[in-house]
C-alpha cells in the first residue's frame, strides 16, 4: 500500500509539468494560452523564417530530444525540414502517434490539387497548409490542444479546459471586431507574393488574383512579373500581401509599376516586432490592410 502511494506521488511529481515541442511560434502561442505554467513549450522555428524551409540547427534537435510530446502544422508544411531532426533526435516518445499532435486534421483544408504534377509546382498534397492565417480556425486549434494536454497531463485536465473557455470567450470578441474591421475590403482584389494568405482572404471575402511567384515555390520572372502587372492594371487589386521572408524586390517593382500599396505582413507570430502573439498578429496584419 506504502510502496502505490510512493508510485503515484512519483507519478503525480514527475507529471507535474510536461515538455512540449512544437513547429511554429503561433503554435506555441496556443500552448502557452491553453497550458499556461503546466507546460514547458520548446518552439523549433522562428517566425521570421520561411516555414517551409527551417534550418536544420543541432539546437532544434536537443529541442525535441527533451519533449515528452510535439505538436505540428502538418498538411506537409514540416516535410522538407522536420523528420530529418526528429530522426537525429531518436526520441522514442515522439515516434508514438499518441504524443504526437497533427493541426491540420482538426480544420477543413483549401486548395486542394487535383494533381500533383511538377506543372502545379510545389504544391502541398492536402491542399493548403497555412489553415491559422484563418483567425476562424483559431478556436478549433485552441480545442485541440486542450484536448491533446488534457490526454497528456490528465491531473490538469480541468485546468486546459478551463484555460480553453476564457481563450475561447475573448477570440469570439476579437473576431466580431474584425469581421467589422474587415467589412469594407470585401470583394476587393489582392495579390500575394506566395499563397500563405489565402485562408485569410477567403475569410474576409476578398480575392486573390495572381502570385508573384509564377508557381508555388517557384521565384519570379520577368514574363510572368509583365503579365501580372498587366493584370493588376486591369483588375486593380488594392494592395499586394507580401510576407517577410521572400525577398521585396520584385514585389517593389510592381508595386513601383502599378501604384499600388505593397504591405509586408507577418504570417507567423514574431515574424514583425508587432506580431507578439496571436492576438496582435492579426491585429496588425488588419492595421496594414486597412
Ligand atoms: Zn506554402
Amino acid at each position: 500500500m506504502k510502496f502505490l502511494l510512493f508510485l503515484t506521488l512519483i507519478f503525480t511529481f514527475s507529471y507535474a509539468k510536461i515538455t512540449v515541442a512544437v513547429s511554429y511560434p503561433y503554435i506555441a502561442s496556443l500552448v502557452d494560452s491553453i497550458g499556461g505554467d503546466n507546460v514547458d513549450i520548446n518552439t523549433l522555428a522562428q517566425g521570421n523564417w520561411d516555414p517551409h524551409f527551417v534550418s536544420p540547427k543541432p539546437s532544434l534537435i536537443v529541442k525535441l530530444r527533451n519533449a515528452d510530446a510535439l505538436i505540428i502544422n502538418g498538411g506537409d508544411l514540416e516535410i522538407g525540414w522536420l523528420p530529418p531532426l526528429l530522426e537525429k533526435a531518436s526520441n522514442s516518445r515522439l515516434n508514438q502517434s499518441a504524443n504526437v499532435l497533427d493541426l491540420s486534421r482538426k480544420v477543413a483544408l483549401i486548395d486542394v490539387p487535383k494533381s500533383m504534377g511538377r506543372e502545379n509546382g510545389d504544391v502541398h498534397a492536402d491542399g493548403n497548409p497555412h489553415f491559422h492565417l484563418d483567425p476562424h480556425n483559431i478556436p478549433l486549434l485552441a480545442e485541440a490542444v486542450s484536448v491533446f494536454l488534457s490526454q497528456k497531463d490528465p491531473l490538469n485536465a480541468s485546468q486546459y479546459r478551463k484555460n480553453l473557455t476564457v481563450f475561447k470567450q475573448q477570440w469570439t470578441i476579437h473576431l466580431k471586431h474584425w469581421d467589422s474591421q474587415m467589412a469594407p475590403l470585401r470583394g476587393k482584389n489582392i495579390v500575394q507574393y506566395h499563397p500563405v494568405f489565402n485562408y485569410f482572404i477567403r475569410a474576409y471575402g476578398m480575392k486573390s488574383i495572381g502570385t508573384i511567384e509564377p508557381l508555388a515555390g517557384i521565384p519570379p520572372s520577368s514574363s510572368h512579373t509583365m503579365q501580372l502587372i498587366a493584370l493588376m492594371n486591369e483588375k486593380k487589386p488594392f494592395c499586394i500581401m507580401h510576407d517577410v521572408y521572400h525577398p521585396t524586390k520584385t514585389g517593389e517593382f510592381i508595386s513601383d509599376k502599378t501604384g499600388i500599396k505593397l504591405a509586408i505582413l507577418p504570417h507567423d507570430v514574431g515574424a514583425t516586432s508587432s506580431a507578439t502573439e496571436l492576438y496582435t498578429l492579426f491585429a496588425s496584419i488588419i492595421q496594414a490592410l486597412r
